[in-house]
């Protein structure tokens, strides 16, 4: 007899036995690298959670254009948009819905026309825009993920002077909108997302949903705290350059590269600690600066892009004494730490600990 027993559930749990519809609108105005991206997730991936391969997960029925079969040219736009259509007459129940891309201002047309729209309606063949989507879905999603900065605050195609009057999804439904399930749209920014960090929101999301998670802590911009809770510059592969006052003034160096442009300092963003791909990348660990993709704020407030960051030349003036002080200390610290204690070496006389 082994000394303890092991047992092994065959039986799927009622969460298991669930089945969640995501749909996916990506019709905003939008370049579907959020979709791409999604792609490259691993922990965990899209497959593990279409195949709820992951223990607890509920069935799930995806409806994404990237990947779904229905949207060939065998099948037609229609059999896709069904699903969306029958979750609009309330035959869908539960569903998450995905946007990626913003929503632009379809009041601001004076002489009819639209911005952008996601099907036809079958009775006047006219297309469906994606704001009047987001109007009929929105009362009856258990959850919406906005997906990338476009859906989430506006994005590229919302900044100063364009003339769509972009938005993301939580201007346009209102930062104090929630689901009937009373969730708030959650937001997950970047330009695009980082992978990971959508497919552990929809994770997040599909486990409470089933009762299985607390309601998800989002921060005051929406964002999973535990995502985006601390700057770029606290994960980041350089810092301690920057701690020494050691700046890079050329591209190629292996040092802080702040006054080439990036912002991390100020940046909500975990893609240093968590890579972009399979823990790999990560904007400035691997030279690239940070331009606050996943802020309010981006893209205007962080332009032009490759200056150095007015708040970047006081601190880096601030600790520039510190830093090369401290450097040359460190430096004979080092060399100190460097060398083997002399003591170890042949001869007759047992020097152990009598010499440094
Ligand atoms: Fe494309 Fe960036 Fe907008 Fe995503 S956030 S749709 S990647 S422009
Ligand atoms: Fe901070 Fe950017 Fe320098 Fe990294 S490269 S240490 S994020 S300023
Ligand atoms: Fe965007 Fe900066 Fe994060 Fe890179 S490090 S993804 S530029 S916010």
């Amino acid at each position: 007899m082994p000394s303890h027993t092991a047992t092994k559930r065959t039986d799927p749990t009622p969460a298991e036995e669930a089945l969640i519809h995501v749909l996916w609108i990506n019709a905003g105005l939008s370049c579907d690298g959020d979709s791409v991206a999604l792609t490259a997730a691993t922990q965990p991936s899209i497959e593990e959670i279409a195949l709820g391969a992951l223990p607890g997960l509920p069935h799930i029925s995806m409806h994404w254009p990237l990947i779904d079969f229905e949207c060939g040219p065998e099948h037609g736009a229609d059999d896709f948009l069904e699903w969306f259509r029958k979750a609009d007459r309330g035959e869908l129940e539960p569903f998450v819905l995905i946007v990626e891309g913003s929503i632009p201002n379809e009041k601001l047309h004076a002489e009819g026309g639209y911005w952008s729209g996601f099907g036809n309606n079958p009775e006047t063949g006219q297309p469906i825009t994606t704001s009047e989507w987001l109007d009929r879905l929105a009362p009856k999603a258990t959850a919406i993920i906005a997906a990338g900065t476009c859906a989430t605050y506006g994005g590229i195609h919302a900044m100063a002077g364009n003339p769509t009057g972009a938005m993301g999804v939580p201007d346009y439904l209102g930062y104090g909108w929630t689901s009937k399930a009373g969730i708030p749209v959650v937001c997950v920014p970047g330009c695009p997302i980082q992978p990971d960090n959508l497919s552990e929101t929809i994770t997040y999301l599909l486990y409470q949903a089933t009762g299985q998670a607390p309601m998800i802590p989002l921060d005051d911009n929406l964002r999973p705290t535990w995502l985006f809770g601390h700057t770029v510059h606290e994960g980041c592969d350089r810092a301690g350059y920057y701690e020494q006052g050691d700046f890079a003034t050329e591209y190629g160096s292996p040092k802080c590269i702040v006054k080439l442009g990036c912002w991390g300092p100020v940046v909500k963003c975990n893609v240093p600690k968590r890579g972009w791909m399979n823990g790999i990348g990560g904007c400035p660990n691997v030279g690239g600066i940070c331009i606050g993709c996943t802020m309010p704020g981006f893209p205007d407030k962080f332009m032009p892009f490759m200056d150095e960051p007015p708040g970047g030349k006081l601190s880096t003036t601030a600790i520039m004494p510190y830093g090369t002080t401290i450097r040359a200390l460190r430096k004979i610290t080092g060399n100190t730490l460097d060398t083997e204690p002399r003591w170890r070496r042949p001869g007759s006389k047992l020097l152990t600990g009598a010499v440094r």
